[in-house]
Order: structure tokens, then C-alpha cells, then sequence
């Protein structure tokens, strides 16, 4: 399946279950992105969990969303309880002309639904020569380092860093080990997970998927990871006046979508920062890590599977297509 086609039927999808056009467009941008760069835990598989947000009601997908400016360098964007792609595609021109002027924006993205990889909210910024991060919470699936009950959502965070010449350096990952989807996966596939991804309701470890879904997921690095977990929780929560993971899990339907949250986005502009050779500093660094056998640098395989899928297609199963069509 080409990029294309794919793009039309999970916008038709969407379209077909309540969203309006420009809603369909900017979220199936995201998923297909998602499936193309081989990040498969977001792409073409999260279509059920969109639409069954939709159908119970809980995400309006046709949602406009509203951007009021808080400060010289704040802006708050109210997401009208739809998902968190549109809320994006409205501020992203803003952000850039905002961090192009003050050197620095914060964004507070609220009653949004998010669902997707982070990367894809930050690349763009990246790509007008700014360094961004992002933070997101989901539903408590995590356990606090030493603990055994799920607290913190798996909590991803992305870092992003322009590139002159090349697309940019950006990293996304989970604060747990692996994303929930990597687990969903398995369990749908009827694959065990590595040691050390997650414990059953019980508290020991296990390698079952659906005993870890049911259990909870630990965090990446131990306590490290779970103090990142905590940090996302607050920024994208009490910082920016939304949800903690456990309040957004008190008011979810279950629906198998995501959960409401916020996200907070922050950019920020070497240009007016930094000195005119930050993008030739920058590479100094990552030259002497790519100088190493076996090293690369985050996003690179994403931007090798960008490539292949566009001059080879999408390796999408027949199931999956299949699956998304029943939802029409
Ligand atoms: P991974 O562990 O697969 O990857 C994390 C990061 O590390 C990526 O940027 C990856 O780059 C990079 N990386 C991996 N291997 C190497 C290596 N050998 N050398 C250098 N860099 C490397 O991601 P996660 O499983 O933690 O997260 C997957 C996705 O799930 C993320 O996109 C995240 O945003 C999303 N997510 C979304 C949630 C939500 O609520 N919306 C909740 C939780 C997760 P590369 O991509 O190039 O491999």
C-alpha cells in the first residue's frame, strides 16, 4: 500500500466515525507517519482505539481548538476534547513565530486526547531550526520504582535538536521500559515480552503480556526512570492546569482510546539563544558518538524506514487493512 492510499483509508475511517475533514486529515497524518517510519505501537494498529473514542463520544472529532496567548512567551491551547493532532496543526505556526521573537515559547496543550508519538508533535518545530521537547501523560500503567500498582502513565518525553543539513536529532521514548502498545502488540500476537518490562497483578515479574497489562509496567533504568515518570507527570498535569495519569484513569470511560491530558511543548531557538555556531557545534558532538562502532543516533531508523516506505510502500497485512474497513 502506498503512503497515499494508506492516508485515505484511515481519513476515510475517521471521517466516517465523526471527524471533520480537516480532524480526519491532520490525525491520519500522524498515524500513517507513525506506520511509515516503522512505529508500528502508533500506526495503522491505534485506528480501533481512535475510533472507539469516537463512537462512545468521549473525543468530539470535530473539535476546534482554541489558542489564547497567557504571556510573552506562554500560550495555552484548549483542544476542545478532540484529539491532540489538530490542536497542533493550529499552533505550530505560532510556536515558531513566537520562539523565533522571545528565543523561547511554552506551550500548555490541554483537554486533548493524545494518542500518538510525540516525535510527530516536535519535528516539525525542529525543521524551522528550533529545539524542542515535548511531555505527555496517559492512564497509570507504571509502577513507582519499589512499588507494585501502576501510578504513572508510561509518560513518553521527546527531545528534538535541528540539523543544518540533515533532518533533525530527536529522541522519543516511554518512561517505562517499552511502550504499552509494544506490550498490546504481544498480547494480540501471542508473543512474550523481554524480562524486566513488567509484573502481574501480583507484583512478580513476569513475561506475559496480558498478566502485565493486567499487572504493571515498570520504569526504564529503575528509580531513574521512574523519577522521569514523575516529572512528566507534573509538568504535563498541575504545571499546565490538567490531569495527573490516576485523575484522567477516575474520569475514563474505557472506551480502549486514550485518555484526556495535557502536554506541555517547549521551544526554544538557538538562534537568539545561543551563538551563530550552534549547528556546527552541535554536529561536533555528534560526530565524536557516531565516531564509535555501533552507535547511531536517535531517529536515524525512523528516517531510514521514511525513505523505504516511500519508494517501496507500506507492508501493511490484510488483516489490519481488513480491520480498519470493518470500521467504515
Ligand atoms: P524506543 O525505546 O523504541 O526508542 C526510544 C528512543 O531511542 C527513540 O528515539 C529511538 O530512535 C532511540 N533509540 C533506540 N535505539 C537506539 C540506539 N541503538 N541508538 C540511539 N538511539 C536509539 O521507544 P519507546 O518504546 O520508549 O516509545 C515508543 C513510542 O511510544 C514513542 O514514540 C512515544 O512517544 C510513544 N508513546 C506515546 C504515549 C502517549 O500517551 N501518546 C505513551 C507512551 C509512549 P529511533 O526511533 O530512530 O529508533
Amino acid at each position: 500500500m502506498s503512503i497515499e492510499e494508506a492516508r485515505k483509508l484511515v481519513e476515510q475511517c475517521l471521517t466516517k466515525n465523526g471527524c471533520s475533514a480537516d480532524n480526519s486529515r491532520d490525525i491520519a497524518s500522524v498515524i500513517v507517519a507513525a506506520e511509515a517510519d516503522g512505529c508500528i505501537s502508533h500506526g495503522l494498529f491505534r485506528v480501533p482505539g481512535y475510533v472507539s473514542s469516537l463512537r462512545s463520544g468521549k473525543v468530539d472529532g470535530k473539535a476546534t481548538p482554541k489558542i489564547a496567548k497567557t504571556g510573552a512567551a506562554t500560550l495555552r491551547i484548549d483542544g476542545g476534547g478532540g484529539f491532540a493532532p489538530p490542536a497542533h496543526s493550529a499552533a505550530r505556526q505560532l510556536i515558531v513565530d513566537m520562539a523565533r521573537s522571545n528565543g523561547v515559547v511554552v506551550a500548555a496543550f490541554v483537554n486533548i486526547y493524545h494518542y500518538s508519538a510525540l516525535w510527530a508533535d516536535i519535528e516539525p518545530l525542529c525543521s524551522e531550526n528550533l529545539c524542542a521537547l515535548a511531555f505527555t501523560s496517559y492512564l497509570p500503567s507504571v509502577a513507582p520504582s519499589g512499588g507494585t500498582k501502576p501510578v504513572f502513565g508510561t509518560n513518553p518525553m521527546a527531545f528534538g535538536w535541528p540539523r543544518e543539513t540533515r533532518k533533525p536529532m530527536i529522541f522519543d521514548q516511554a518512561s517505562s521500559v517499552v511502550a504499552r502498545g509494544d506490550v498490546m502488540l504481544a498480547a494480540r500476537d501471542g508473543h512474550q515480552m523481554p524480562n524486566g518490562v513488567g509484573i502481574d497483578p501480583l507484583g512478580r515479574h513476569t513475561t506475559d503480556p496480558n498478566q502485565i497489562l493486567q499487572g504493571a509496567m515498570l520504569p526504564f533504568g529503575g528509580y531513574k526512570g521512574s523519577a522521569i515518570a514523575l516529572m512528566i507527570e507534573l509538568l504535563a498535569g498541575p504545571l499546565i492546569g490538567e490531569c495527573l495519569s490516576f485523575e484522567a484513569a477516575e474520569n475514563d470511560n474505557r472506551d480502549g482510546g486514550p485518555p484526556r491530558g495535557g502536554e506541555l511543548v517547549i521551544a526554544l531557538s538557538p538562534d537568539r539563544i545561543g551563538k551563530s555556531d550552534w549547528p556546527s557545534h552541535g554536529e561536533k558532538l555528534f560526530d565524536k558518538v557516531l565516531q564509535q562502532p555501533n552507535t547511531r543516533l536517535p531517529a536515524d531508523r525512523r528516517y531510514a524506514n521514511r525513505e523505504k516506505s516511500k519508494s517501496d510502500g507500506l507492508e501493511i497485512s490484510k488483516d489490519a487493512i481488513a480491520r480498519i474497513e470493518t470500521l467504515n
